[in-house]
């Protein structure tokens, strides 16, 4: 059985890895090609759009694939949605791998927004030196306020318009407590600002803010398209995968 397993996570790199050792699965892993340096996935693997919906639709017809596993980014919505039409249109079966969001403990002094136009707008509000942990493709929403200074994390340089007073810092994650209280205290950082993405990976800056008292602009998450299966542990997503090939022994393409 043919499965395309959409990546970009670690989550994604660790289910390939994970069902690689199942008989008669053969997985792709797809990465969209953002980055410079991806981290890639053991096994085969695609790097590049697929040329929106309809292109999708047609690459899992060429490619025989006869499931789809969504392990994309909480946030890469459009990847999530395209591959939910194309499941649909198609007939062919989908499973999402949506890790938790986070939650806050209590000394956490979070304003959840519902998206990064007002992530900026309440950032501005609330202080004058703002982190920005947003991927470098969102800092654009931010171009517009001429006042605070902005430290701008990202893993590659951002390549949309900028606010005029910032700081990039080319970093990678996972990043230690201890790292990232040194950063905040470092910059003088009054706010931090970041998505909903969920995962140990990049928590450590909501600890290091709430030692600090550094309040946290927390952009809530997409809406997901409606009547999605969805799981939220690499786990769950093995578990799911193998039992859907388990009970389907006839779709399988031969391979394996
Ligand atoms: P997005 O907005 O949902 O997707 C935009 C377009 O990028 C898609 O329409 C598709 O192009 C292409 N694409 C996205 N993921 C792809 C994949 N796994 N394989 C092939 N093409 C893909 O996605 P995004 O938020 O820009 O994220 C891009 C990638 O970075 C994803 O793989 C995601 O898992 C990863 N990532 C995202 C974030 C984030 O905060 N958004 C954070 C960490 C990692 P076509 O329409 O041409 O098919």
């Amino acid at each position: 059985m043919r499965i395309l397993l959409l990546g970009g996570t670690g989550e994604a790199r660790e289910l390939a890895h994970a069902l690689a050792g199942e008989r008669g699965l053969e997985i792709v892993s797809s990465l969209a090609g953002r980055i410079s340096d991806p981290v890639r996935p053991g096994g085969t693997v695609r790097v590049g759009g697929f040329g929106g919906a309809e292109g999708l639709r047609n690459w899992l017809t060429d490619n025989a694939i006869e499931l789809i596993v969504d392990a994309t980014h909480p946030f890469a919505a459009t990847m999530t949605a395209h591959a939910a039409r194309a499941s649909a249109q198609l007939g062919r079966p989908m499973v999402r791998l949506n890790r938790p969001g986070w939650t806050a403990d209590p000394g956490d002094h979070w304003l959840r927004v519902p998206d990064l136009a007002a992530a900026a707008r309440v950032s501005a509000d609330t202080g004058d030196r703002i982190l920005l942990t947003i991927g470098r493709q969102g800092v654009g929403a931010f171009a517009g306020y001429t006042r605070p200074w902005y430290l701008v994390r990202a893993i590659d340089p951002p390549e949309v318009a900028l606010p005029p007073r910032h700081e990039i810092l080319l970093a990678r994650g996972p990043f230690t407590v201890e790292a990232e209280s040194a950063l905040l205290a470092r910059h003088r950082i009054e706010v931090l600002v970041t998505k909903d993405s969920g995962g140990a990976a990049t928590a450590a800056k909501l600890i290091a803010a709430r030692e600090a008292g550094i309040p946290v602009v927390m952009v809530d998450r997409p809406p997901a398209p409606p009547g999605l299966v969805e799981v939220t542990s690499v786990r769950a997503a093995r578990q799911w995968v193998t039992e859907y090939a388990r009970r389907h022994p006839d779709s399988t393409s031969g391979v394996g």
